[in-house]
Parts: structure tokens; C-alpha cells; sequence
């Protein structure tokens, strides 16, 4: 099952990758990282194909997707 992580401390809160993520697979987290900003959560792995969408559009490479 595919499989995507997220560098918290990377993000800076855009929501590209949730915007882009064709399955509604990330949902912004309510917790902040050290920097203040809301991160993406997995939250809906079983809809993930792995399609790797969200790291391309991540502009601070936060997102790793293992397939
Ligand atoms: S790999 Fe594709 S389906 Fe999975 S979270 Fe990223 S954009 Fe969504
Ligand atoms: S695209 Fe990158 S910087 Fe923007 S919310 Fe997603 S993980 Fe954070």
C-alpha cells in the first residue's frame, strides 16, 4: 500500500498537496509545526494510489511517497 511522508517541519502550511491530491487522501492537521504553520496529515490511506501528485506540487519537498 502505497505510503506518503510528511517532513512537519518542512511545510509551510500552502495546502498545494491537498488541493492537488486527485483522492482527497491529506487533510490539514489542527496541530502547528515548530514554525507555526499546519501541516498535512495522511489521512485517508487506503484512497492513496501512490500517484506521487502531492510531492511534485510541494514546493518545500516536505512529501515523500513510498509506493
Ligand atoms: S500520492 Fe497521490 S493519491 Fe496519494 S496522497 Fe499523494 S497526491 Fe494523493
Ligand atoms: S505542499 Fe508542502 S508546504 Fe504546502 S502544505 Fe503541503 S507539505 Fe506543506
Amino acid at each position: 500500500m502505497p505510503e506518503v511522508k510528511v517532513n512537519e517541519e518542512r511545510c509551510k502550511g500552502c495546502e498545494l498537496c491537498i488541493v492537488f491530491c486527485p483522492k482527497q487522501v491529506l487533510q490539514l492537521s489542527a496541530k502547528f509545526n515548530s514554525k507555526g504553520y499546519h501541516y498535512p496529515e495522511f489521512s485517508r490511506p487506503d484512497s492513496c494510489t501512490g500517484c506521487a501528485i502531492c510531492g511534485w506540487m510541494c514546493p518545500e519537498v516536505a512529501l515523500e511517497v513510498f509506493k
